[in-house]
Protein backbone atom coordinates (compact mmCIF):
# COMPACT_ATOMS: atom_id res chain seq x y z
CA UNK A 1 0.00 0.00 0.00
CA UNK A 2 1.29 3.58 -0.62
CA UNK A 3 1.79 5.53 2.23
CA UNK A 4 0.19 9.31 2.49
CA UNK A 5 0.83 11.72 5.43
CA UNK A 6 -1.75 14.29 6.78
CA UNK A 7 -0.54 17.06 8.64
CA UNK A 8 -3.75 18.88 9.62
CA UNK A 9 -7.02 19.79 11.83
CA UNK A 10 -9.53 17.77 13.55
CA UNK A 11 -13.16 19.81 14.12
CA UNK A 12 -16.18 18.52 15.64
CA UNK A 13 -18.65 19.95 13.82
CA UNK A 14 -21.71 21.63 15.70
CA UNK A 15 -24.41 21.78 13.19
CA UNK A 16 -27.43 23.52 13.91
CA UNK A 17 -30.60 23.38 11.02
CA UNK A 18 -32.86 26.59 11.14
CA UNK A 19 -35.35 28.10 8.66
CA UNK A 20 -34.32 31.33 8.87
CA UNK A 21 -30.77 31.86 10.58
CA UNK A 22 -30.82 34.42 13.19
CA UNK A 23 -29.55 38.05 13.05
CA UNK A 24 -27.15 40.23 16.01
CA UNK A 25 -29.61 39.76 19.29
CA UNK A 26 -32.29 37.58 17.98
CA UNK A 27 -33.02 33.98 18.93
CA UNK A 28 -34.59 31.32 16.90
CA UNK A 29 -35.64 27.65 17.35
CA UNK A 30 -34.51 25.22 15.02
CA UNK A 31 -35.35 21.69 13.97
CA UNK A 32 -32.41 19.75 14.21
CA UNK A 33 -28.99 19.43 15.68
CA UNK A 34 -26.00 17.31 14.43
CA UNK A 35 -22.53 16.59 15.98
CA UNK A 36 -20.33 15.41 12.99
CA UNK A 37 -16.81 14.73 13.11
CA UNK A 38 -14.76 16.98 10.57
CA UNK A 39 -12.01 19.38 9.91
CA UNK A 40 -10.33 19.36 6.80
CA UNK A 41 -6.79 17.56 7.87
CA UNK A 42 -9.07 14.75 9.38
CA UNK A 43 -11.46 14.76 6.26
CA UNK A 44 -9.13 14.48 3.79
CA UNK A 45 -7.07 11.47 5.94
CA UNK A 46 -10.16 9.48 5.70
CA UNK A 47 -10.94 10.04 2.17
CA UNK A 48 -7.55 9.17 1.37
CA UNK A 49 -7.57 5.79 3.63
CA UNK A 50 -10.94 4.77 2.01
CA UNK A 51 -9.69 5.35 -1.31
CA UNK A 52 -7.04 2.75 -0.16
CA UNK A 53 -3.86 4.30 0.94
CA UNK A 54 -1.85 4.06 4.52
CA UNK A 55 -2.41 6.75 5.80
CA UNK A 56 -1.17 8.71 8.87
CA UNK A 57 -2.50 12.19 10.78
CA UNK A 58 -0.17 14.34 12.28
CA UNK A 59 -2.44 16.71 14.57
CA UNK A 60 -4.25 17.43 17.76
CA UNK A 61 -7.80 17.08 19.75
CA UNK A 62 -8.24 18.01 22.96
CA UNK A 63 -9.38 16.14 26.56
CA UNK A 64 -12.91 16.62 25.94
CA UNK A 65 -15.20 13.86 24.89
CA UNK A 66 -15.34 15.96 21.29
CA UNK A 67 -11.66 14.51 21.27
CA UNK A 68 -11.92 10.63 22.36
CA UNK A 69 -15.28 10.93 19.41
CA UNK A 70 -12.66 12.24 17.01
CA UNK A 71 -10.00 9.78 17.47
CA UNK A 72 -12.54 6.89 17.25
CA UNK A 73 -13.73 7.86 14.02
CA UNK A 74 -10.02 8.26 12.68
CA UNK A 75 -9.05 4.89 14.05
CA UNK A 76 -12.50 3.18 12.44
CA UNK A 77 -11.63 4.59 8.77
CA UNK A 78 -7.99 3.04 9.57
CA UNK A 79 -5.82 5.61 10.10
CA UNK A 80 -3.00 5.81 12.13
CA UNK A 81 -3.46 7.87 15.14
CA UNK A 82 -0.11 7.49 16.78
CA UNK A 83 0.79 10.73 15.98
CA UNK A 84 -2.20 12.68 17.04
CA UNK A 85 -1.60 14.29 20.39
CA UNK A 86 -4.18 14.96 22.91
CA UNK A 87 -3.64 18.83 24.06
CA UNK A 88 -5.39 19.67 27.98
CA UNK A 89 -8.61 21.49 26.91
CA UNK A 90 -11.37 21.69 24.18
CA UNK A 91 -11.01 19.91 20.42
CA UNK A 92 -11.41 22.32 17.78
CA UNK A 93 -14.77 23.21 16.63
CA UNK A 94 -17.18 24.25 14.38
CA UNK A 95 -20.36 26.16 14.84
CA UNK A 96 -22.70 25.89 11.89
CA UNK A 97 -26.11 27.43 11.34
CA UNK A 98 -27.39 26.02 7.87
CA UNK A 99 -30.94 27.20 7.03
CA UNK A 100 -33.67 26.22 4.88
CA UNK A 101 -31.60 26.97 1.50
CA UNK A 102 -28.80 25.16 2.65
CA UNK A 103 -26.47 28.46 2.90
CA UNK A 104 -24.45 28.12 6.30
CA UNK A 105 -22.62 30.96 8.39
CA UNK A 106 -19.66 29.21 10.52
CA UNK A 107 -17.73 29.65 13.19
CA UNK A 108 -14.56 27.67 13.70
CA UNK A 109 -13.08 27.45 17.12
CA UNK A 110 -9.69 26.44 16.46
CA UNK A 111 -8.84 24.55 20.37
CA UNK A 112 -6.38 21.80 20.38
CA UNK A 113 -5.51 22.16 16.72
CA UNK A 114 -3.92 25.22 17.61
CA UNK A 115 -1.55 23.56 19.88
CA UNK A 116 0.53 22.19 16.82
CA UNK A 117 2.76 25.06 16.43
CA UNK A 118 6.15 22.54 15.64
CA UNK A 119 6.76 19.11 14.94
CA UNK A 120 8.60 16.38 16.61
CA UNK A 121 10.85 14.41 15.25
CA UNK A 122 8.68 11.33 15.15
CA UNK A 123 6.34 13.33 12.71
CA UNK A 124 9.28 14.62 10.48
CA UNK A 125 10.00 10.85 10.32
CA UNK A 126 6.51 9.77 9.41
CA UNK A 127 6.38 12.76 6.43
CA UNK A 128 9.63 11.75 4.89
CA UNK A 129 8.43 8.04 4.67
CA UNK A 130 5.24 8.69 2.70
CA UNK A 131 4.46 9.60 -0.72
CA UNK A 132 2.57 12.04 0.00
CA UNK A 133 1.93 15.10 2.58
CA UNK A 134 -1.61 16.32 2.66
CA UNK A 135 -1.93 19.92 4.23
CA UNK A 136 -4.41 22.63 4.79
CA UNK A 137 -4.50 25.81 6.51
CA UNK A 138 -6.37 25.18 9.83
CA UNK A 139 -2.73 24.47 11.82
CA UNK A 140 -0.28 27.14 13.06
CA UNK A 141 1.21 28.22 9.71
CA UNK A 142 4.43 27.43 11.55
CA UNK A 143 3.72 23.61 11.86
CA UNK A 144 2.78 23.72 8.12
CA UNK A 145 5.58 25.23 7.16
CA UNK A 146 8.01 23.03 9.28
CA UNK A 147 5.88 19.84 7.33
CA UNK A 148 5.97 21.06 3.40
CA UNK A 149 9.92 21.68 3.95
CA UNK A 150 10.37 18.19 5.66
CA UNK A 151 8.70 16.56 2.80
CA UNK A 152 10.82 18.42 0.41
CA UNK A 153 14.05 17.55 1.72
CA UNK A 154 12.59 13.65 1.70
CA UNK A 155 11.63 14.34 -1.84
CA UNK A 156 7.89 13.70 -0.69
CA UNK A 157 5.10 15.62 -2.82
CA UNK A 158 3.09 18.45 -0.97
CA UNK A 159 -0.42 18.53 -2.11
CA UNK A 160 -1.89 22.12 -0.39
CA UNK A 161 -5.39 22.40 -0.08
CA UNK A 162 -4.93 26.67 0.64
CA UNK A 163 -8.72 26.33 3.05
CA UNK A 164 -9.80 28.71 4.83
CA UNK A 165 -9.00 31.24 2.20
CA UNK A 166 -6.15 33.81 2.99
CA UNK A 167 -3.13 34.94 1.41
CA UNK A 168 -0.34 32.60 1.52
CA UNK A 169 3.36 33.21 2.39
CA UNK A 170 5.76 33.07 -0.53
CA UNK A 171 7.83 30.21 1.70
CA UNK A 172 4.71 27.36 1.86
CA UNK A 173 4.41 27.99 -1.91
CA UNK A 174 7.95 27.76 -2.30
CA UNK A 175 8.11 23.80 -1.15
CA UNK A 176 4.18 23.12 -2.53
CA UNK A 177 4.66 20.68 -5.62
CA UNK A 178 0.60 20.78 -6.29
CA UNK A 179 -2.13 23.31 -4.99
CA UNK A 180 -5.63 22.23 -5.06
CA UNK A 181 -7.92 25.31 -4.41
CA UNK A 182 -11.27 25.63 -4.95
CA UNK A 183 -12.63 28.32 -7.34
CA UNK A 184 -13.35 30.84 -4.62
CA UNK A 185 -9.38 30.21 -2.83
CA UNK A 186 -7.87 30.78 -6.05
CA UNK A 187 -9.57 34.13 -6.43
CA UNK A 188 -8.17 35.38 -3.06
CA UNK A 189 -4.87 33.96 -3.84
CA UNK A 190 -4.55 35.71 -7.07
CA UNK A 191 -7.38 38.64 -6.84
CA UNK A 192 -8.69 37.11 -10.26
CA UNK A 193 -12.33 36.02 -10.20
CA UNK A 194 -14.62 34.66 -12.46
CA UNK A 195 -11.88 33.31 -14.91
CA UNK A 196 -10.04 30.19 -13.61
CA UNK A 197 -8.39 29.82 -16.75
CA UNK A 198 -6.60 32.57 -15.92
CA UNK A 199 -5.98 32.24 -12.22
CA UNK A 200 -4.18 28.66 -12.79
CA UNK A 201 -1.91 30.76 -15.08
CA UNK A 202 -1.30 33.01 -12.14
CA UNK A 203 -0.60 30.71 -9.63
CA UNK A 204 1.95 28.57 -11.95
CA UNK A 205 4.23 31.32 -11.19
CA UNK A 206 4.23 30.42 -7.88
CA UNK A 207 3.72 26.28 -7.98
CA UNK A 208 4.54 23.97 -10.77
CA UNK A 209 1.26 22.03 -10.41
CA UNK A 210 -1.78 23.55 -9.96
CA UNK A 211 -5.51 22.25 -9.71
CA UNK A 212 -8.68 24.59 -9.72
CA UNK A 213 -12.09 22.70 -8.00
CA UNK A 214 -14.93 24.22 -9.80
CA UNK A 215 -17.67 22.35 -7.84
CA UNK A 216 -20.58 20.72 -10.22
CA UNK A 217 -18.36 21.61 -13.07
CA UNK A 218 -15.21 19.53 -12.34
CA UNK A 219 -11.89 21.18 -12.38
CA UNK A 220 -8.97 22.65 -14.02
CA UNK A 221 -5.16 21.39 -14.36
CA UNK A 222 -2.18 23.36 -15.58
CA UNK A 223 1.44 22.91 -14.76
CA UNK A 224 4.32 24.59 -15.70
CA UNK A 225 5.24 21.83 -18.33
CA UNK A 226 1.38 22.01 -19.59
CA UNK A 227 0.56 26.14 -18.90
CA UNK A 228 -2.67 25.65 -20.63
CA UNK A 229 -5.38 24.45 -18.74
CA UNK A 230 -7.08 21.40 -19.44
CA UNK A 231 -10.81 20.69 -18.21
CA UNK A 232 -11.90 17.60 -16.19
CA UNK A 233 -15.68 17.54 -16.24
CA UNK A 234 -17.25 16.22 -12.84
CA UNK A 235 -19.64 13.06 -13.48
CA UNK A 236 -23.35 14.74 -13.79
CA UNK A 237 -25.11 13.17 -10.42
CA UNK A 238 -27.87 14.53 -8.67
CA UNK A 239 -25.86 16.43 -5.30
CA UNK A 240 -27.68 16.20 -1.99
CA UNK A 241 -25.06 17.42 0.57
CA UNK A 242 -21.27 18.75 -0.87
CA UNK A 243 -20.01 18.82 2.46
CA UNK A 244 -16.72 17.45 2.19
CA UNK A 245 -16.70 17.58 -1.52
CA UNK A 246 -12.91 19.15 -1.73
CA UNK A 247 -11.80 16.87 0.74
CA UNK A 248 -12.79 13.52 -0.83
CA UNK A 249 -11.15 14.86 -4.20
CA UNK A 250 -8.04 16.19 -2.57
CA UNK A 251 -7.98 12.56 -0.52
CA UNK A 252 -8.46 10.28 -3.80
CA UNK A 253 -6.14 12.65 -5.93
CA UNK A 254 -3.45 12.11 -3.56
CA UNK A 255 -3.79 8.23 -3.56
CA UNK A 256 -3.81 7.72 -7.38
CA UNK A 257 -0.66 9.77 -7.57
CA UNK A 258 0.74 8.03 -4.95
CA UNK A 259 0.33 4.92 -6.89
CA UNK A 260 1.98 6.53 -9.98
CA UNK A 261 -1.31 7.08 -12.28
CA UNK A 262 -0.63 9.64 -14.98
CA UNK A 263 -2.31 13.03 -14.27
CA UNK A 264 -5.25 12.69 -16.42
CA UNK A 265 -6.57 9.31 -14.66
CA UNK A 266 -5.93 10.37 -11.33
CA UNK A 267 -8.25 13.51 -11.88
CA UNK A 268 -10.70 11.50 -13.59
CA UNK A 269 -10.55 8.94 -10.59
CA UNK A 270 -10.62 11.80 -7.72
CA UNK A 271 -13.82 13.14 -9.66
CA UNK A 272 -15.76 10.01 -9.10
CA UNK A 273 -14.82 9.69 -5.44
CA UNK A 274 -16.24 13.62 -5.33
CA UNK A 275 -19.51 12.72 -7.03
CA UNK A 276 -19.80 9.60 -5.24
CA UNK A 277 -19.38 11.96 -2.32
CA UNK A 278 -22.06 14.93 -3.12
CA UNK A 279 -24.73 12.17 -3.41
CA UNK A 280 -25.02 11.32 0.16
CA UNK A 281 -25.11 13.37 3.48
CA UNK A 282 -22.01 14.31 5.58
CA UNK A 283 -18.65 14.90 4.98
CA UNK A 284 -16.46 11.81 6.43
CA UNK A 285 -19.38 9.52 6.50
CA UNK A 286 -20.52 10.24 2.85
CA UNK A 287 -16.62 9.48 1.27
CA UNK A 288 -16.38 6.38 -0.70
CA UNK A 289 -14.43 3.13 -0.55
CA UNK A 290 -11.83 2.02 -3.45
CA UNK A 291 -14.08 -0.64 -4.64
CA UNK A 292 -16.95 2.20 -5.19
CA UNK A 293 -14.13 4.60 -6.93
CA UNK A 294 -13.12 1.42 -9.65
CA UNK A 295 -17.00 0.62 -10.13
P1 LIG B 1 -14.92 22.45 -2.12
O1 LIG B 1 -15.74 21.36 -1.52
O2 LIG B 1 -13.53 22.50 -1.58
O3 LIG B 1 -15.57 23.81 -2.13
P2 LIG B 1 -15.67 22.03 -4.90
O4 LIG B 1 -17.04 22.48 -4.57
O5 LIG B 1 -14.98 22.71 -6.02
O6 LIG B 1 -14.69 22.05 -3.65
O7 LIG B 1 -15.77 20.46 -5.22
C1 LIG B 1 -14.61 19.64 -5.34
C2 LIG B 1 -14.85 18.59 -6.40
O8 LIG B 1 -15.98 17.81 -6.03
C3 LIG B 1 -15.20 19.15 -7.78
O9 LIG B 1 -14.01 19.42 -8.54
C4 LIG B 1 -16.00 18.00 -8.38
O10 LIG B 1 -15.15 17.01 -8.89
C5 LIG B 1 -16.74 17.44 -7.16
N1 LIG B 1 -18.10 18.01 -7.03
C6 LIG B 1 -18.50 19.03 -6.26
N2 LIG B 1 -19.82 19.30 -6.42
C7 LIG B 1 -20.26 18.40 -7.33
C8 LIG B 1 -21.52 18.13 -7.95
N3 LIG B 1 -22.62 18.86 -7.66
N4 LIG B 1 -21.59 17.13 -8.85
C9 LIG B 1 -20.51 16.37 -9.16
N5 LIG B 1 -19.28 16.57 -8.62
C10 LIG B 1 -19.16 17.58 -7.73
Amino acid sequence: MTRITVLGSTNMDLVAYVTTAPRSGETVTGHEFRTIPGGKGANQAVAAARAGAEVAMIGAVGTDEFGDRLRATLEHSGVDIDLLRTTEGPSGTAHIVVDRDGANAIVVIPGANGSVTSLSHADRAMIAEARSLLIQLELPMSAVLEGAEAARRNGVRTILTPAPARPLPPELLAVTDLLVPNEHEAATLTGISGDPERAAGALLAHVPEVVITLGARGCLYASRAQPEPVAVLAPPVTAVDTTGAGDTFVGALAVALAEGRPMMDALAWASSAAALSVQRPGAATSMPYRTEIDA
